[in-house]
């Protein structure tokens, strides 16, 4: 079966007096697409950015396809793939001159052109990242988190702000990634997309997890206990309106 390639025990993350994460605990499987969701403020990106090496924890174990974080952080480093911020983006560069560049960082040799076909941006090879839509902009993002081969990608609202085209295509690539065989977590708002998605989600509240299973299982879990939605009485809704009317094709390219 699925190994576990990162494990989370116990983990507590304090900003002073206010604590943001409460001794959460929970495994990651290799080859999965794993979602943490949760409202504003839950703690995700908290837990994110620590297993990501990028914050300090309070307390805790985490394990990174058998690397302690507390021993060994760089060597964490190297296997993950990380979503820079887009501050980070040098307005001036083009996407070639940008992916080599963190090729360069990352001291990785880098094939640009496969790069790009993958996120389908390879006709954007020689424009600037400020001259992208929303859509072309996080998948650029999306690109740069793979320049060093990483076994896990970490996602944070990848989507947010995103159109419905967009947002669908997005989910088409995050896939994709994950059929290559790089683990996938990520954070999101929209619980269409957690369920289309994920393989399984955490639900986290004010730090703590308060459910953790695959899609069907919650959802199955709410409804025996004789939850039922109020009836439907249209099969479709505006969102299946908008894109049988404007199709799944992008519309900013
Ligand atoms: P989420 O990503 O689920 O919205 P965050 O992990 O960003 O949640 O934040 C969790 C809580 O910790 C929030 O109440 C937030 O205000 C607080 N918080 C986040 N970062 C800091 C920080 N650097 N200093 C103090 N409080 C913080
Ligand atoms: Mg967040």
């Amino acid at each position: 079966m699925h190994k576990i390639i990162i494990s989370v025990k116990d983990l507590k993350k304090n900003y002073g007096n206010f604590s943001a994460v409460k001794g959460i605990s929970f495994d990651v499987l290799e080859g999965e697409i794993f979602g943490l969701l949760g409202p504003n403020g839950a703690g995700k990106s908290t837990t994110l950015e620590i297993i990501e090496t990028l914050r300090d924890k309070t307390s805790g174990k985490v394990i990174l396809d058998n690397i302690d974080l507390d021993s060994d952080p760089d060597k964490i480093k190297k296997i993950i793939g990380v979503q820079l911020q887009t501050s980070g983006f040098y307005p001036g560069l083009n996407l070639t001159e940008l992916i080599k560049l963190f090729g360069g960082l990352y001291n990785q040799p880098v094939n640009v052109g496969e790069l790009l076909e993958l996120v389908n941006l390879k006709d954007k090879a020689k424009s600037k990242y400020k001259e992208l839509s929303g859509g072309q902009k996080q998948r650029f993002s999306i690109a740069t988190t793979l320049i060093n081969q990483p076994k896990i990608i970490f996602l944070d609202e990848p989507t947010t702000g995103l159109d419905p085209q967009a947002r669908r295509n997005l989910w088409d690539l995050i896939k994709d990634i994950r059929n290559k065989g790089t683990t996938v977590i990520i954070t999101t708002h929209y619980m269409d997309e957690a369920e289309q998605l994920c393989d399984r989600v955490a639900i986290m509240d004010e730090g703590k997890i308060i459910a953790l299973d695959t899609p069907d299982k919650l959802i199955d879990e709410l409804v025996a206990t004789g939850f039922e939605r109020p009836k439907v009485t249209k099969s479709a809704n505006l969102e299946d309106v908008f894109i049988h009317l404007t199709g799944k094709d992008f519309r900013e390219d």
